[in-house]
C-alpha cells in the first residue's frame, strides 16, 4: 500500500485530533492500487489562490513563473485585441490597451517581486495581494476614469493567476508530504505533471475510466477513482484517508477494522502480480497454439521500462501528445527526434507503433493558445488539426522518419475518418522523405504505416482504407464514445459507455474482416485491450495484437495463454446474435470465468 504516515507528523494533518469515525464515500475505480495518506484539496478556482511559505533560494524560480505568466497575460490579451479588432473594430479592441498597461506596470512588478523576497511566500499569493490593493484604492477614489482603471487590474489580475495556477505544478510547489490529491478534475497535462513521490492517489469530482487523466495514471500505476461528486465539500486538507482504486472507494478515517481488511488486500494482490511477473518471458499462445502480439501502451519515455519489466512484445500506441503538453515550446525536430529513437532503441529487437500527435479532445498545449470549442471531442483534434498546421506535423514526421532508420518504427494516424486523410498524410509523409533524401538523411523507406479506427466511419469504409495501409489499430475509447455517442469524459453518461454494445462488437468483427482480406492485420489499443472479461470475445473476433497499459499486460497474457482459440470463436458468434450489451457482458465473463476465474478476482 502506498503509505504516508510520515505526513501524519506535517502540520496540516488532525494526527492529534481524537479517533473520528470512519467514513466511506464511493465513487469510480479507474486505476488499481491502495494509497493512504492525508487528503490535499486542489481549489483552482481565481478565487482560492494558493499560499504557503516558500523558501529564499525558491525566490529566482519563482520570478521566473511570474514573468512566464505575465508574458502568456499579455499574448493572451494582444489574441484577444486582434480578434475583437477584426470582428468589431479597432476602436473598441482600444479597452484592452489599458490591460496591456496594467500587465506592463512596473510598480505592480516591482513591488511583488521586493515582497517576495521580503515575505518568502509563493508568487500567487504575493501577486494577489498586491494587485488587489492597487484595484481596491483606486476603486475608492471618486472618480469614474480610475474606477475603470480598478476593472482593468482586477480584470487583468484573475488571468495573471489563472496561468500561475493552471500552468505551473498541480498542488501548490512548497508542498512537500506525501498527500492524496482530491480535485474537481485533473487534466492529462497535471497528470504528466503529477510528482510520483508525493501523489500517492487521487480522486476527482467528474472524470472517467477511458478519460486520459485516468489512463495516465493506470501508466504511472497512481491509485486514482473519479466521480466522487462534492468530495471538495465533504473533505478537507488534512483528512486521513485510505484510497481503494480496486473498488473506487475513498475511506475517510479508516478503522483499525478496515485497515486490517485492506492490508490483507494488499497481500493478496501482491501475491498475484509476483505469480504473474514468472509469465514475463513465456510466448502469448492461445491453449491452441494461435500467437497474439501483446504489447504496452506509453505516454512518455519513462514508461518503457515498465514495458520492458511486462513481458510486451514492443510498444502497440505511443501517445506523443504528451511529449508536448506543459511545454511553452513546440518541441523541435531535434528533441522528438532523440526522444523517438530513445524509445526505440529502447524497445529492440521489438517494435515501436508511434502515433502521430493527437492534440484535442481532453488535451491541450496550453502555450498553443487554440481556439476554445463547443465540442473539443468532435472538433480540431488529431490528424483534422495536423492536416491543417502543416508546420507541427511535418516537423514530427521527419523526426518519426529519422528514428525508422533504427529499423523497428512504426507509425500511425489518429482520429482518421476516411480515405482523404490517409492520403493527404500520406502526401506530406513523402514530401518529408524527399526532403530527408535530399539532405542525405537516412531513414527507413519501408517503414509501416498503419491507421486508427475509431470513428465509425473509418470502421465501416474498413475496407477501401485496408488496401492503402500496413495495418489498423483500433482505438476502442474514441470508438465507442463516437458509434454511442457518449462523451468518453463526462461521468453522468458514463453508464451509457458500453463496450460490449453490440454496434461496437459488429464493428470490430466489420474491421478485422476487411483488413484480413486485404491482408493486413488489426490490433485493439483502446482499454478495452487490458480487459481480461473481454479478451476471449476480442481474440474470437479475429483481432491479431492487443496493446495495454503495462501493468495490465501480464494479466492479459495470462488470460490469452489460458484460453482456447475455438470456444472464443462461438463465443463470438454467438454474441455477434445478441441485442443487449449486458447480456453481452455477462456471456464474455463467463467464459472469461471459465478459462480464468482467479485472474478475475
Ligand atoms: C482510443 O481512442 O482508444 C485510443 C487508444 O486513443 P486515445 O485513448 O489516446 O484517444
Ligand atoms: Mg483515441
Amino acid at each position: 500500500m502506498n503509505d504516508a504516515d510520515e505526513a501524519a507528523a506535517q502540520p496540516v494533518t488532525p494526527s492529534s485530533s481524537p479517533r473520528l469515525a470512519e467514513q466511506r464515500f464511493q465513487g469510480v475505480g479507474v486505476s488499481p492500487g491502495l494509497a493512504r495518506g492525508p487528503v490535499f484539496l486542489l481549489r483552482r478556482d481565481d478565487e482560492s489562490v494558493p499560499d504557503y511559505p516558500i523558501r529564499a533560494e525558491d525566490v529566482p524560480s519563482e520570478v521566473a513563473r511570474f514573468e512566464a505568466a505575465l508574458v502568456t497575460t499579455r499574448v493572451q490579451i494582444l489574441e484577444m485585441q486582434s480578434k475583437i479588432a477584426d470582428a468589431i473594430g479597432a476602436k473598441d479592441a482600444g479597452i484592452f490597451d489599458a490591460h496591456l498597461l496594467v500587465v506592463e506596470d512596473r510598480a505592480i512588478i516591482d513591488e511583488v517581486q521586493r515582497k517576495l523576497a521580503h515575505e518568502l511566500r509563493n508568487v500567487e499569493s504575493i501577486y494577489r495581494d498586491v494587485a488587489n490593493r492597487y484595484a481596491d484604492t483606486l476603486s475608492r477614489i471618486d472618480d469614474p476614469y480610475l474606477r475603470e482603471r480598478a476593472l482593468d487590474i482586477q480584470d487583468v489580475t484573475r488571468r495573471v493567476l489563472m496561468n500561475l495556477v493552471g500552468r505551473g505544478h498541480i498542488g501548490p510547489r512548497g508542498l512537500d508530504y506525501p498527500h492524496i490529491l482530491v480535485a474537481h478534475n485533473v487534466t492529462p497535462s497535471d497528470t504528466a505533471q503529477l510528482n510520483r513521490q508525493l501523489v500517492l492517489g487521487f480522486a476527482t469530482e467528474i472524470g472517467s475510466s477511458t478519460a486520459h487523466s485516468a489512463i495516465m495514471a493506470r501508466s504511472l500505476n497512481i491509485p486514482a477513482l473519479v466521480g466522487l461528486h462534492d468530495a471538495l465539500t465533504l473533505l478537507q486538507t488534512g483528512d486521513q484517508v485510505l484510497l481503494d482504486g480496486y473498488h473506487g472507494l475513498l475511506v475517510v478515517n479508516p478503522s483499525e477494522q478496515t485497515l486490517r481488511e485492506y492490508e490483507e488486500l494488499a497481500r493478496h494482490k501482491a501475491r498475484l502480480e509476483a505469480g504473474l511477473v514468472e509469465l514475463r518471458e513465456t510466448a502469448s499462445n492461445t491453449r491452441d497454439g494461435r500467437h497474439i502480439v501483446l504489447s504496452a501502451n506509453i505516454e512518455l519515455p519513462d514508461d518503457v521500462p515498465a514495458v520492458k519489466a511486462s513481458g510486451a512484445e514492443g510498444i502497440g500506441l505511443y501517445r506523443t501528445e504528451f511529449f508536448y503538453l506543459n511545454k511553452s515550446e513546440l518541441p523541435s525536430e531535434e528533441e522528438q527526434y532523440e526522444n523517438y529513437r530513445r524509445v526505440a532503441s529502447d524497445v529492440l529487437p521489438h517494435p515501436v507503433i508511434i502515433r502521430t500527435l493527437d492534440l484535442g479532445g481532453d488535451k491541450f498545449m496550453s502555450s498553443l493558445h487554440l481556439p476554445a470549442e463547443l465540442n473539443p471531442f468532435l472538433g480540431w483534434r488529431a490528424i483534422r488539426f495536423c492536416l491543417e498546421r502543416i508546420d507541427i506535423f511535418k516537423v514530427q514526421l521527419r523526426a518519426i522518419l529519422r528514428a525508422s532508420a533504427l529499423g523497428n518504427v512504426k507509425m500511425m494516424y489518429p482520429l482518421i475518418s476516411g480515405l482523404g486523410e490517409v492520403r493527404s498524410a500520406n502526401a506530406l509523409l513523402e514530401e518529408c522523405k524527399a526532403e530527408l533524401r535530399a539532405e542525405g538523411r537516412e531513414f527507413d523507406d519501408n517503414m509501416e504505416v498503419g491507421v486508427m479506427i475509431e470513428v465509425p466511419s473509418a470502421a465501416i469504409c474498413a475496407p477501401h482504407i485496408a488496401r492503402e495501409v500496413a495495418f489498423f489499430s483500433i482505438g476502442t475509447n474514441d470508438l465507442i464514445q463516437y458509434t454511442v455517442a457518449v462523451d468518453r469524459v463526462n461521468e453522468r453518461i458514463a453508464h451509457l459507455y458500453e463496450p460490449t454494445h453490440p454496434a461496437i462488437i459488429r464493428l470490430i468483427k466489420m474491421v478485422v474482416d476487411a483488413s484480413h482480406a486485404a491482408g493486413i492485420w488489426t490490433g485493439v489499443c483502446g482499454e478495452m485491450a487490458g480487459d481480461i472479461a473481454l479478451t476471449p470475445l476480442l481474440l474470437g473476433l479475429g483481432i491479431d495484437e492487443l496493446s495495454a497499459g503495462a501493468s495490465l499486460v501480464p494479466r492479459v497474457k495470462r488470460a490469452v495463454q489460458s484460453v482456447e482459440l475455438s470456444v472464443c470463436q462461438s463465443l463470438a458468434e454467438r454474441v455477434l446474435e445478441m441485442d443487449a450489451p449486458d447480456a453481452i457482458l455477462a456471456e464474455c465473463e463467463s467464459t472469461a470465468r471459465e478459462f480464468y476465474p482467479d485472474l478475475l478476482g
